[in-house]
């Protein structure tokens, strides 16, 4: 009778500084918060903002996954991340902030970058984003983007022909179908891959 009082369990407000770099109250409570562990989340709005601070001005990698952004030439503006595994991600967002596509890649031993997958979000496939996100990366790293050569049928079809192969690290004698059909990206408003 008493079932949705006595189960809600109270939790002090905590802070934490969300993409745009804005100190907010976390409101996750059933699941993890997309912005990082407690180590992330501070009692007060202004202990939020000093970490912030302090993380930027020393380049803290460890702030969530968030690590800086790229303001693009035309509004757009690209995320970007960097896991502790090395993996880096791009996300691409829109003048209105809505994040459209994903580029995850990695460095290899000698500094090129290769793909580990791309995805633009449904309903905004075929606008040329993930060209906008593969130039950016270009250009962000200096070097060519490549690929290991293994495609899923949509990537192959957008994409396929026109990424070259790093020989070093082909993962088939021949790049094509080599994946099902899968979506990367498990939250779009939370970029949050799967
Ligand atoms: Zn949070």
């Amino acid at each position: 009778m008493l079932k949705f009082l006595s189960l809600r369990r109270f939790e002090p407000l905590k802070y934490h500084v969300n993409y745009d770099g804005e100190a907010k109250p976390c409101r996750a409570r059933t699941r993890p918060c997309p912005f990082g562990d407690d180590s992330v989340h501070f009692p007060t709005e202004d202990a939020a903002r000093a970490f912030y601070e302090k993380s930027m001005s020393e380049k803290i990698l460890t702030f969530g996954r968030w690590r800086d952004r790229i303001a693009l030439d035309d509004g757009y503006q690209m995320l970007l991340e960097k896991n502790i595994y090395g993996a880096e991600y791009g996300w691409l967002r829109t003048p209105d902030g809505v994040a459209v596509g994903m580029l995850h890649w990695r460095m290899t031993d000698d500094d090129f970058p290769i793909i580990n997958d791309i995805e633009v979000r449904p309903g905004y496939r075929g606008q040329g984003y993930a060209k906008k996100m593969i130039l950016t990366v270009e250009k962000l790293t200096g070097k060519t983007l490549r690929t290991t050569g293994g495609f899923t049928p949509e990537g192959w079809a957008a994409l396929g022909q026109k990424i070259p192969v790093d020989e070093r690290y082909a993962s088939y004698p021949e790049p094509g179908i080599h994946y099902d059909s899968m979506n990367f990206v498990q939250d779009w408003n939370k970029l949050q891959t799967r």
